[in-house]
């Protein structure tokens, strides 16, 4: 399998003629998927905003003001009820992901541990997306039943700066190393439409593509600009861009299961197809993504009886790693810092003020 993907190799690929690129995109999925099998996945915010971060792109960010309130965490019998009805419904895989810069070890993540075990008791792959894991953390999920640790790259490198000052790039890829060394299966991948250049593109895709081994689990998201958040005004990516993405990543991470994410409300039934045709094997179901809106899952049954698609079993494309008693590579001890580079976002601050000021006129307006 080539690792060695370059820049220009990359971009070659992107910007090739798009009908040629999704034939070679479905060439590669045929030799290492069934291109009749979807996997149905449900993702599932087991705790709502109030996150700390400022990510430039997410609701959930407490410094925006984007309506979206600090809930408390889904209890055991909520998340249950939710696996078994998407279960019932097609889902082979649940993620459940949680507003937290990183996970802490104290009764809330007692309890993720809990739900962990609750859904891998379904027989589902389980997958969490907490934020940043040390590698104890990684080891205590995957102790639990965890099947998949989802920590997406967002972005390239460069780019990374541009969207969030509250951590680092190298912090997302020790978050990767961590999970690994837990022998948990790694979910990582992007946003397109955050004002990224195909370069940013092409480069997150092939830093996916050197980790070793390669990601099993690669989300592609068209962002959803939410009111309140710097990137309101971002328009839409065009579905052109999303294939092409699809079919890439499908080329330079062959094995991977590309996961076509957020952004499905604003695609038509015949882009959906196009990326699935381009190497798509899954998209999230469910009538919420965290917090923004996703298509009626009856509505997605529909579709793939159209195209001929059967969902898929769990553990299909990459079997449950053996994990009882093989301590050989998590050494507990380790701490591991967390960097905090507080570098100026110009549209971050601004709309962390707007955020304060209508929060503010809120409050005035309430105890009037
Ligand atoms: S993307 Fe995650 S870490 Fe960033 S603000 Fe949203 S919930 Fe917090």
């Amino acid at each position: 399998m080539k690792t060695d993907w370059t820049l220009e190799e990359v971009m070659a690929l992107y910007e090739r003629p798009l009908l040629e690129l999704v034939y070679e995109a479905a060439t590669v999925h045929r030799l290492h998927h069934n291109p009749s099998e979807v996997q149905i996945s449900s993702l599932l915010s087991i705790k709502t905003g109030g996150c700390p971060e400022d990510c430039g792109y997410c609701p959930q960010a407490s410094r925006y003001h984007t309506g979206v309130n600090n809930e408390s965490m889904m209890t055991k019998q909520q998340v249950e009820i939710a696996a078994k009805r998407m279960k019932a419904l097609g889902a082979s895989r649940m993620c459940m992901g949680a507003a937290w810069r990183n996970v802490k070890d104290d009764a809330d993540f007692e309890h993720v541990l809990e739900l962990v075990r609750t859904v891998n008791d379904l027989d589902m792959e389980v997958c969490a997306t907490l934020g940043m894991v040390t590698p104890a953390q990684a080891r205590k999920l995957a102790d639990a039943g965890l099947y998949a640790y989802n920590h997406n790259l967002d972005t390239s490198e460069d780019y990374y700066k541009e969207i969030i000052s509250t951590r680092g790039y190298e912090d997302r890829l020790k978050t990767l190393d961590n999970v690994r060394k837990a022998k948990l299966t790694v979910c990582s991948g992007g946003i397109v439409g955050m004002g990224e250049s195909v370069a940013d593109r092409c480069k997150m895709l092939i830093t996916l593509s050197k980790l070793d081994p390669q990601p099993e689990s690669v989300p592609i998201n068209a962002l959803v600009a939410v009111e309140g958040t710097p990137m309101e005004n971002q328009q839409p990516v065009p579905i052109w861009d999303m294939v092409r993405m699809v079919a890439v990543a499908r080329i330079v991470i062959p094995t991977a299961v590309i996961r076509l994410s957020a952004g499905r409300t604003s695609m038509s039934r015949e882009g959906q197809a196009l990326c699935f045709m381009a190497g798509a094997g899954s998209i999230f179901a469910g009538d919420q993504l965290l917090t923004t809106p996703n298509p009626d899952i009856h509505q997605d049954l529909e579709m793939f009886d159209i195209l001929g698609l059967r969902p898929v079993a769990p553990f299909a494309s990459h079997p449950k790693p053996e994990i009882e008693g093989d301590t050989a590579e998590v050494d507990e001890e380790e701490s591991t810092k967390w960097s905090r580079p507080g570098h100026q976002i110009e549209a971050n601050i601004a709309y962390t003020k707007l955020g304060k000021e209508k929060r503010k006129a809120l409050k005035a307006s309430a105890k009037k």
